[in-house]
């Protein structure tokens, strides 16, 4: 049986069991999971009709998937039994324990799962809002421009392509640099790519946080004869003269480079609603919100739990993380529903697709230690292979739907 969203009022009437904020890969896999564990009065508050799956945006871009496959109806994927309020959350108190709705009424909850993703602030980088979608630049971090990266892509003959990836956490850290490498790979094929001259813009001083997996992106950059800009960002764009603005932070300097084609990936924080709320942590300049690293329980408010990429947690927020911190937070509240203590943990698990051709890939899994957690120990994962790039293309995107949203995997 497919959702549809409760009318009015009567929905939002009451006290609801369990409040979930935000029905993307975490509320949805949440709700999937306690709606399993027999939990009945589910509240689910969700704005949008459509439900995307992000991590096969960086194949749109680099026109190895369509965007229709990417996307199914919110009602599609909402667990039998939850109830829909198609709403945006506007405001939280946890004193009061009620979240204030677009249309201004306010939701009670006894629990409350926060799920609303992060967002992307276009606008802190000038020039950069009014210039993607148009100008040449593009950016697979929307459904709406990632087709067009393919476009600039396909067109481009000679010139400068510029990939940036900003200086903030960010979904999926290696998305920035793997457009690049499909884009790179594509002109090799070509035979254009020595009459391009690439140039990939990262604020960190090595080209991954792992070294093992750095030391093999070191090789794939040299094989493309890619420029690599690190401890750098994007921080001007002017669409009109198809300039951008690089500042080297190392050495204080930047430079004003002329580009045919700008892959630009926005600066993210949590979004403004949540940055204002008391679940903000303090700590946390952009917002994010606090949560224990290992239960993901709120620190003040035990009846609050948050996962994905809104939490405030030390590891790459990626869907590959939310497919394991989702269990753990079903655990936990079904323990607080009960009023005992949560023990599941979540070790910071997180996993990042490093696709770096066309027909290949890196698939990089550790967890809050930096530590390898290979779900396939017996193959070697460093080195770039095809059978890792065709689990994330085909296998990958079934398990998602049927697998990681109906909280069996
Ligand atoms: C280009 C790209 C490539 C990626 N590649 C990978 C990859 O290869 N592997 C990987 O594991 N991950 C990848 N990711 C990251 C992955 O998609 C995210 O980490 C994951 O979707 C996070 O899940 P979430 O539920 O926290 O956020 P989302 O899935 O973004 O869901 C947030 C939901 O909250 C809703 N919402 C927003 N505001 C409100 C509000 N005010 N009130 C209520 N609801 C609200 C939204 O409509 C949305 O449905 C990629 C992401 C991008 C953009």
């Amino acid at each position: 049986m497919v959702a549809s969203p409760s009318p009015h009022n009567q929905a939002i009437a009451g006290r609801h069991r369990v409040a979930v904020i935000g029905g993307g890969s975490a509320g949805i896999s949440v709700a999937a999971r306690l709606r399993r564990a027999g939990v009945t009065d589910i509240t689910l508050v969700e704005p949008s009709d459509t439900h995307w799956y992000q991590p096969l945006w960086t194949l749109v871009g680099g026109g190895q998937a369509s965007l229709r496959s990417t996307r199914r109806s919110e009602a599609s994927v909402i667990p039998d039994g939850v109830r829909w309020i198609r709403r945006h959350a506007l405001a939280v108190d946890p004193d009061a324990r009620t979240v204030t709705l677009s249309g201004g009424d306010e939701l009670a909850y006894e629990h409350l799962v926060m799920a609303p993703g992060l967002q992307l602030d276009w606008d802190a980088v000038p020039g950069l809002a009014k210039a993607v979608g148009h100008d040449r630049v593009s950016s697979n971090y929307a459904p709406e421009y990632a087709p067009r990266t393919w476009d600039l892509i396909k067109r481009m003959r000679s010139g400068t392509a510029v990939f940036t990836h900003p200086a903030t956490p960010l979904k999926c850290g290696g998305a920035p640099q793997k457009i690049a490498y499909l884009a790179a790979d594509y002109w090799r094929k070509q035979k254009v790519l020595d009459r391009i001259r690439i140039i990939l813009v990262l604020p960190d001083p090595t080209l991954f946080k792992v070294p093992e997996w750095a030391r093999t992106l070191e090789q794939v950059t040299a094989r493309y004869g890619i420029e690599v800009r690190l401890r750098s960002e994007m921080t001007a764009v002017d669409g009109d003269r198809r300039e951008v603005v690089l500042t080297d932070h190392a050495n204080g300097t930047e430079e004003t480079v002329h580009y045919d084609l700008l892959h630009a990936v926005p600066p993210q924080s949590a979004p403004d609603w949540v940055k204002d709320s008391p679940l903000a942590d303090p700590a946390n300049p952009l917002g994010f919100v606090a949560a224990d690293k290992h239960t993901l329980q709120h620190p003040q408010y035990p009846n609050v739990f948050a996962l994905g990429d809104v939490a405030n947690l030390p590891t790459s927020k990626t869907g590959a993380a939310v497919r394991k911190q989702a269990p753990v937070v079903a655990a936990n509240l079904l323990d607080a529903m009960k009023g005992k203590t949560p023990t599941r943990r979540y070790d910071g698990y997180t996993s990042c697709p490093l696709v770096t051709a066309r027909d290949r890939m890196l698939l990089a899994e550790f967890d809050y230690d930096l530590k390898p957690s290979p779900t396939f120990p017996l193959i070697n994962t460093f080195k770039e292979r095809r059978d890792m790039w065709v689990f994330k293309r085909y296998v990958l995107p079934p398990v998602y739907w049927h697998g990681m949203l109906t909280g069996r995997l």
